[in-house]
């Protein structure tokens, strides 16, 4: 059942007092993909037991696969059941209209990608829609993310080394994060500062330095992507320096699939899936505790 216009505002106004309390009580809020209904699971029960505030997130190909609806039911039920304080993003929303109909559904949090999209757009025109949704964003206060240009690498598991040379190339600077926000009126800026989609066989390293010229440039809230596979004491310094919101989303894919693997060898003869489930349950939510601790958003709950 849809939620009404009322509910979607009052959602939102707690979303943005979450964004409120993560930079005076300088704590980062997780933004967890969901694959499917266990990954969920998963996030609502590791929110429960550390008592932390959560974001989780579809990108396109999920949102797609599950139907908006049907997600912004399924978290509505998990918040309402575990009491849980809980909200809901769109991820690399690729196109205007992707984005229109996550806000119509009620989404609190919307990532509009162009550039994730379609490599070879300019900046006007990331600007533009951009703004668009910006403005359309306005009939229900869903709060807005965005950035210029593309990040690199995919959400998957990468064997290759990382080639931080080019990788630079990509990073955000403080004057094009400022020309950017008030460009577009954004509410999150999504930094590039080392920071890449998937796991890697080493591990990433992030340019604190860096973050904190971008955090003194502009006054919107700052967002990291590609979380996963970053040392965690990184996590403890963005939180500091004014991170709101990190993005996670392979640590728990690998954790997933290998411990799915792990219980169908374990278990040739059960074809109850639902009796499968359990482990993969305890192990991707272990994988989202250690990630809230290190984000400092343990027992930062409001509800
Ligand atoms: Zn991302």
């Amino acid at each position: 059942m849809g939620l009404t216009i009322q509910e979607i505002r009052n959602n939102i106004n707690n979303a943005r007092y979450l964004y409120y309390r993560t930079r005076t009580q300088k704590f980062a809020v997780g933004a967890f993909n969901i694959d499917n209904q266990e990954t969920l699971i998963a996030v609502a029960r590791a929110a429960q037991k550390m008592r932390s505030p959560v974001l989780v997130e579809v990108s396109n190909g999920e949102a797609k696969a599950i139907g908006l609806d049907n997600i912004r039911d399924m978290v509505n039920n998990y918040k309402s059941e575990y009491g849980i304080e809980m909200y809901l993003n769109l991820d690399h929303g690729p196109t205007v209209e992707d984005c229109k109909k996550a806000i119509d559904a009620g989404f609190e949090f919307i990532h509009i990608d162009i550039s994730q999209a379609r490599h070879d757009a300019t900046d006007e025109e990331i600007i533009s829609k951009t703004k668009e949704v910006v403005e359309y964003a306005k009939f229900t206060g869903a709060l807005v993310e965005s950035e210029l240009h593309y990040f690199g690498g995919s959400s998957n598991f990468h064997n290759e080394a990382i080639n931080y040379d080019e990788v630079k190339k990509t990073f955000s600077t403080p004057e094009g994060a400022k020309a950017f926000v008030d460009a577009t009126g954004v509410d999150t800026f999504a930094a590039a500062i080392g920071n890449l989609h998937g796991k890697y066989s080493v591990p990433k390293i992030l340019d604190l330095n860096l973050l904190t010229s971008i955090r003194q440039s502009i006054n919107c809230a700052i967002s990291l992507h590609g979380g996963s596979g970053t040392p965690l004491h990184y996590f403890e310094d963005a939180a500091k320096i004014g991170v709101s919101k990190i993005n996670i989303n392979s640590d728990m894919r690998y954790v997933f699939r290998t411990t799915l693997e792990k219980v169908l060898a374990d278990n040739p003869n059960e074809y109850a899936i639902v009796k499968l489930m359990p482990k993969i349950y305890t192990e991707v939510q272990a994988v989202v505790e250690e990630k809230i601790n290190a984000f400092g958003s343990t027992g930062k709950v409001f509800i």
